[in-house]
């Protein structure tokens, strides 16, 4: 009797299943919706980057490279930013530690290489990922802060103008 109670229970719960939507995605078709802090990879924004280089000292890989040159005007103008992310842990120190917010945890997590080269990523490549991510996140940064930018075109696109 007991036996029949449980077939029957277990019977019940997989008709309440049945019915219910799946909760799986077409990867890669679908992707699923992550909280915009997930901590997925590393968004850089040139627009409010200072060139203050704190963030590749946080870094305990090293996998930060900051250049600058001097303004008149006492400001820096970021000449290289680049990220080696076959270092990179993504334990997130870097985005911590940026005063002005200007690298920030989130973004995508589907950007799978086959050429370990091409996670070495430089300044151009940085803003396009940027581009990209404020695009289809309709000009919110991860930190939940509205753009204060539409894009930028990294310098390389801009010479062709
Ligand atoms: S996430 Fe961590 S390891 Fe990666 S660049 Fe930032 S501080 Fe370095
Ligand atoms: S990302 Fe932040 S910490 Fe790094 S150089 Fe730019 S402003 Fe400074």
């Amino acid at each position: 009797m007991a036996y029949g109670l449980a077939m029957a229970k277990g019977m019940l719960t997989t008709l309440k299943h049945l019915r219910r939507p799946p909760i799986t995605v077409q990867f890669p078709e679908e992707e699923r919706d992550i909280p915009p802090r997930a901590r997925t990879n590393l968004v850089w924004f040139v627009e409010r980057c200072t060139g203050c280089s704190t963030c590749a000292q946080a870094c305990p890989d090293g996998c930060i490279l900051v250049e600058t040159d001097p303004r008149e005007d006492g400001s820096y103008l970021v000449k290289r930013y680049e990220i080696d992310f076959r270092l990179c842990m993504y334990c997130g120190l870097c985005a911590e530690a940026c005063p002005y917010e200007a690298i920030q945890v989130g973004g995508s997590y589907t950007n799978v290489v086959t050429d370990p080269t091409e996670l070495y990523v430089d300044k151009d490549r940085l803003i396009g990922q940027a581009n990209e991510y404020l695009e289809k996140h309709d000009w919110v940064y991860p930190n939940g802060q509205k753009a204060i930018r539409q894009t930028v075109h990294a310098p390389s696109e801009r010479q062709h103008h």
